[in-house]
Order: structure tokens, then C-alpha cells, then sequence
């Protein structure tokens, strides 16, 4: 199995690769990097993310049934985050979080979305600011590739979020075979009576054909953007929608798992691989190119692995997944590369957030963070690098508003809210230093504790905004509310 992953040609899987470049930060004294020569040195920066990939799934933590070589290199060449946190542990308002730097609450982006038409503000809020935004601010060339799910009106698209271009689809899954996306707007979805995933992929505002297997696609526009603007800062935010449903894959990474007997689990481990592919061409490209050392490159999933029902994804020992504000749901796989700036092989163990990818761009770039808007995250540079002794975070919240549950971290002890109906007592105390697992109920024996974690909670709460849009399931004309399913299932 694995010879014949070595023989394939390598189109290296970017999960989640972000690159980031100069570094600005004053208090952080590293070689060459300041404000002054950052035309010169400015640091491309790649956002790789991965969908709904389980903590497990994933060899730099210790995964072995899924060999993710390529995805492992940012990790073992860079940091591998072991408790490496998003803020949300569904896929639209996760995004909305790590491309904002800031909690999805404070703007009102607290579900996945509708894609009613008729919604016009089913978005990112247009005075907040994504990493695109401000880094075109400072000269970036900025290209946004694979799944958006951050709103589907002209104003939420890609295009009039700072991005340069975008191809890809404003859905937050889709079909992966090229024979199935054929439909051209909503009322064609509509009219079909099938769902938004069998839309044909937009390309920079037109609607265009694929020829191959859609990760493989998305994966060779991403070297080809690099290869383009190898010469200038880019910023490339790879948004691979697999290992998300459906389950679909090619022969040629299914034929890399005829050991794993259930058949979901084996074509989401081809799908993973396929990423796998994917991230290894972006890796050999920026090498083949000479610009590797000056490449910041992030990875991770955009939530949990999802392990109810049908899915199959590994989460190991953590508690739950996709959707759940337990460990599952939210810690994810979580690697950073900076071969300049970061010592390879860097296991970085306190708790860290997808919300520090934002605040780590602008420090280390210069980009300015407007006052009114602060954000949620860290410049996670000075304390990778040991410069910083300290803890990146005093506090992470949780807050989802769907399930009116919540979860606060705090040193080592974390309480949930409203997650668990199975437990007469749903607030739950637990110290995650002593149990990952999140079995241990320790509220009853620490009140004080319980009620100080109650006070940050509604403190912090105090600062969000409610609902700003109707969720996905509130409008889905072509879904039968009685199977739940599409009335009419494209071939
Ligand atoms: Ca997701």
C-alpha cells in the first residue's frame, strides 16, 4: 500500500496551509524580518483546511491506518499543535472565526448559513475584516480555492472579501465527480429538485467545467497559483472540502486502502489521501521554486471529525465530534510551518486557536487591526519559538447558540453546558490534564470553580450578538422533510 503511495506522482494533500510571511512583531527578535524590508521578505502565506478530518486522522498525531506523509511535513518540519482548538465545531461559523480572528458571536455568524437567495445578509458582516482584506492591504496577490461556505450574495463571495480570485463553490459540502456538477444557480438546484452540491465550480465568476477528480483539481489551480506568483507575497487560502461528505473517491487512492474492510471508512481514508496528494505537489512546488523558507503554511480541519451515525472519522480519544463543544468537536488537527522562523520537529503542547492564525499574519506582516474590531487571537510565533514562555490563552469560549450549549477552558479544567441530554446534571467540570476523555464530572465537588467559569462565560457572552441569519436547514426546497433527503438525486 504504501510503496504504491511512494510511486504515485506527488500531488501533496494541503489540508489547511497557511503561509504566512514578514515578521513585524517588535518584541519578537528573529532574523531579517521588520517592517522596513518587508516588500523584500514579505512571507507568502498558505491556509491549508481540511474538512471535518478527525483528530486521529492524521499521521503527526499518531494516526497509522491513513499515512498522510505529505500533510505530516508541515508538522514535522514546523509545529505540530496538540491542542490545537477552533472556535466553533461546525464548518461556516469555524471559518467565519479563523478568517476573522475573532469570535464568530461578535458578528452574529453563529450558524452554517442559509443559501436562500432572498437572505441578503447570510455572511461574513462586511466592516469585519478577513485575512484576505487585510493582507491585500499590504500587497499581497490573494487567491481563495475550494469550499467558501461564508455566504452566496455577490458581497459575501470570495472576490468582494479581499480576495483576488476564487474557484471553487459557495457550498458547504459538493459532489467530487466531475460528471455531477452540472447545475448553474440556485433556481436550476431548485428546479432540479437536488441539492447545491452538483453545482458546476466558479472560476474567477464563471461557471466552469472540472476534468478530474474535484481534490485533484483544486489541488493542481493551487500550484499553479503559486507557480504564477512566485515573484510577488501571495496569500493562498486552500480550502480542500474533503474528507466531507459525500463519500467519493477515485480507484487510485482507493486502491491505497483494500485493507480497511467497511467501505466508508475505506473511501474516506482515499479521500484523505487524495489531500494528502494534493498538499505534497503545493510543498514540491514552493521547493522547486525557492520559496519554501520564507512560506508560512498552516493546516487544519475546520471542526471535529463527525463520528454519528454513517460517518467514520477518528477523533481517538476524544470525547464526541463534529458538532459537539466536547473535546471531539472542537480540538483538531493543527500544524504550522515556517522553515526560516520555527524549528522543525516543534511539538508545541498548550492550548492554541484557529482564531491566532489571524493575529500571527498580521503581527509577523504588519497589517493593521483596526481598533473597533480586536481580536480574539495571538501571535503564536513568540510562544512556539520559546521567546515566550507564557500561555497564549488565559480563556477559550465556546458558544452554540443552535444547541444553547457552551464550553470554557481555562488552564486545564474546561466546563460544558447543555452538550451532554444523556447526563441529569449537564454542567460538567472536567480537568483535561488528567482525563482527555472528558468521563470525570467534577462539578459537584467544585462549586466555587464552577461559578467563577458561569461568571466568564456570561461576561464574555455580554459581548456577542445574537443570530444574524436563518440556519442552512431553514431553506432547502429541494430537500423531502420526510427522508430528509434530496427528491431527486442527480445521477
Ligand atoms: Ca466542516
Amino acid at each position: 500500500m504504501r510503496t504504491g503511495m511512494l510511486k504515485q506522482i506527488h500531488y501533496p494533500f494541503i489540508g489547511v496551509l497557511l503561509v504566512i510571511g514578514t515578521l513585524v512583531t517588535p518584541a519578537y527578535s528573529q532574523a531579517a524580518n521588520t517592517t522596513a524590508d518587508k516588500t523584500d521578505n514579505q512571507p507568502n502565506i498558505i491556509l491549508i483546511v481540511t474538512d471535518d478530518q478527525g483528530y486521529m486522522d492524521v499521521g503527526f498525531n499518531g494516526g497509522t491506518e491513513i499515512p498522510t506523509p505529505q500533510i505530516d511535513r508541515i508538522a514535522n518540519e514546523g509545529v505540530r499543535f496538540d491542542q490545537g482548538y477552533v472556535s466553533y465545531p461546525v464548518c461556516g461559523p469555524s471559518r467565519a472565526g479563523f478568517m476573522t480572528g475573532r469570535y464568530q458571536g461578535r458578528f452574529g455568524f453563529t450558524t452554517n448559513p442559509t443559501m436562500n437567495p432572498a437572505i441578503p445578509n447570510a455572511g461574513v458582516r462586511l466592516d469585519e475584516e478577513m485575512i484576505s482584506e487585510v493582507l491585500k492591504k499590504q500587497g499581497y496577490s490573494t487567491m481563495a480555492i475550494g469550499k467558501w461556505h461564508l455566504g452566496i450574495q455577490p458581497d459575501y463571495q470570495p472576490r468582494n472579501q479581499g480576495f483576488d480570485e476564487f474557484f471553487g463553490f459557495l457550498s458547504g459540502g459538493h459532489q467530487y465527480f466531475p460528471e455531477l456538477l452540472t447545475l448553474n444557480s440556485m433556481q436550476e438546484v431548485i428546479d432540479n429538485e437536488t441539492s447545491w452540491y452538483y453545482m458546476r465550480l466558479l472560476d474567477n465568476g464563471k461557471r466552469v467545467d472540472i476534468d478530474k477528480y474535484l481534490t485533484d483539481a483544486l489541488s493542481d489551480r493551487a500550484v499553479e497559483f503559486i507557480e504564477r506568483k512566485k515573484d510577488q507575497p501571495f496569500f493562498l487560502y486552500l480550502a480542500y472540502n474533503a474528507p466531507h461528505t459525500p463519500y467519493q473517491a477515485t480507484e487510485k487512492y482507493l486502491d491505497r486502502f483494500t485493507h480497511i474492510e467497511d467501505e466508508r471508512r475505506r473511501t474516506y481514508a482515499a479521500m484523505i489521501s487524495a489531500v494528502d496528494d494534493g498538499v505534497g505537489a503545493v510543498l514540491d512546488k514552493l521547493d522547486e521554486l525557492g520559496i519554501a523558507d520564507n512560506t508560512l503554511i498552516f493546516f487544519l480541519s475546520d471542526n471535529g471529525g463527525p463520528i454519528n451515525k454513517s460517518h467514520v472519522a477518528d477523533n481517538g480519544a476524544l470525547r464526541a465530534g463534529k458538532g459537539s463543544l466536547f473535546e471531539g468537536g472542537v480540538r483538531v488537527p493543527f500544524a504550522m510551518r515556517w522553515p526560516q522562523i520555527v524549528k522543525p520537529g516543534t511539538d508545541y503542547v498548550k492550548p492554541i486557536s484557529s482564531l491566532d492564525i489571524m493575529a500571527t499574519i498580521a503581527a509577523q506582516t504588519g497589517a493593521i487591526i483596526a481598533k473597533e474590531r480586536p481580536l480574539d487571537g495571538v501571535d503564536l510565533l513568540p510562544y512556539v519559538t520559546g521567546e515566550n514562555p507564557g500561555n497564549p490563552h488565559e480563556v477559550l469560549f465556546w458558544r452554540q447558540l443552535s444547541k444553547g450549549s457552551y464550553a470554557v477552558r481555562h488552564g486545564d479544567m474546561k466546563m460544558v453546558l447543555g452538550e451532554s441530554k444523556a447526563d441529569e446534571n449537564d454542567t460538567l467540570l472536567f480537568d483535561l490534564s488528567q482525563d482527555i476523555s472528558e468521563k470525570k464530572n467534577l462539578s459537584g465537588g467544585q462549586k466555587a470553580t464552577l461559578e467563577r467559569f458561569i461568571t466568564l462565560k456570561d461576561e464574555w457572552e455580554e459581548e456577542l450578538e445574537d443570530q444574524a441569519f436563518p440556519e442552512l436547514r431553514s431553506w432547502r426546497p429541494w430537500i423531502d422533510e420526510s427522508t430528509g433527503k434530496p427528491k431527486r438525486k442527480k445521477k
